[in-house]
Order: C-alpha cells, then structure tokens, then sequence
C-alpha cells in the first residue's frame, strides 16, 4: 500500500484529463517508432516500467522501443500504441509473471542512470499515470532495475521513489498501485 505523502494537498486533483484515441494519448506528442510487436491476446496490462534513458529519441537502436518519453521540460512524447507490445523490458520478470514487455507500457525518462530527475518529470509521471489507469488495469509500477535484477540498473538511485508514491497516492486511480518496496530491491 502506498502511503500518503504528508506534504501532499489533502484533496485529490482531478487529473490532467488527457483523452485516448485506441492507445495513443492525444496529448503526447506522436512520433511512431516501427519497433512493436502484437501483445498476447491474452495480456492484460497491469505494469507500467520506468526507465531512465540519455540516448536521443530516435536513436534507441533498432530493436529497442518504449510507448513513452518524458523529456526534462516534462514534455510527453508517444512512439509506441499502448495496445501494442513495445520492446523496452527485455528478459525481465516481476509479479510473478516473466516478459515483462507482454502486458507493461514503458515510460523513458530523458536523464543519467543514478542522477536525479525534474520535478516537470515526476509532474508528467503523475499525469500520465493517472491518464493510463483510466485505461488500463495496472495495479503496479516498477523501474527495470527491479524487474531486471542484477542486468539493468535504470532508471537508478537518482530517481525518488517515495516521490513518485506520494504524487500517486493522491489520486484514486493509482492510489492502490504497488510500487518497489525500496529501490534497487525487488519484491519478493
Ligand atoms: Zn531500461
């Protein structure tokens, strides 16, 4: 469970009120990437993975893709339909279930593993979280570090986890969502 963050407002916001078309966020900038795939038709996306990434877009590789960016003005850019499979988990396993990149959405944050992060960020990780729950039934959120132990280390100790549980909480949609335990330390 997430704890309220006390220095959070006492009411809840009402959320950025951002619209879907299918699983493209009208509100993101929209610059497709060829790198996705079908998700099992099965999947039922219940985990959004947090990466940091300090490549350019566009330069990801070409076998490597996630829906979301989130640059340091907390601009939203979209390269991937939520309802498709993108490639940004790799081998992974978290909530008991592996490959991660079947049923998660990914969200690159622009920054260097282990330095820390905008506060335009976490406000657009605030957003866009509430925006995809309206979506989608995600009941956890996750950085690769923790679904990818020991291979992947982003998006790192810079980033504020309890932050990030203190904006969340404060909104129905992903008050309930369960977040690492601790940094760097997956569930068990
Ligand atoms: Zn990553």
């Amino acid at each position: 469970m997430a704890k309220p963050d006390p220095q959070a407002p006492a009411t809840t916001t009402m959320g950025p009120a951002w619209t879907w078309q299918g699983g493209w966020l009208q509100q993101a900038r929209h610059l497709p990437s060829p790198n996705f795939g079908e998700r099992p038709a099965q999947a039922l996306v219940d985990l959004v993975v947090v990466h940091s990434i300090s490549l350019p877009p566009g330069e990801y590789g070409l076998e490597v893709s996630a829906h979301f960016f989130v640059t340091r003005l907390g601009e939203v850019w979209q390269f991937v339909d939520c309802d498709a499979r993108a490639w940004h988990a790799g081998a992974s396993s978290w909530r008991g279930k592996d490959r991660c990149n079947d049923d998660s959405i990914g969200i690159e944050l622009e920054g260097l593993e282990g330095l820390p992060f905008e506060s335009a960020q976490y406000a657009a990780l605030e957003n866009l979280c509430e925006a995809i729950a309206a979506r989608y039934p995600v009941a956890h959120l996750a950085g690769h570090e923790h679904i990818a132990p020991g291979r992947k280390r982003d998006p790192g100790p810079g980033f504020d986890w309890p932050r990030l549980r203190g904006l969340l909480s404060r909104h129905q949609a992903t008050a309930n969502w369960q977040l690492p335990p601790r940094a760097g330390q997956p569930s068990t």
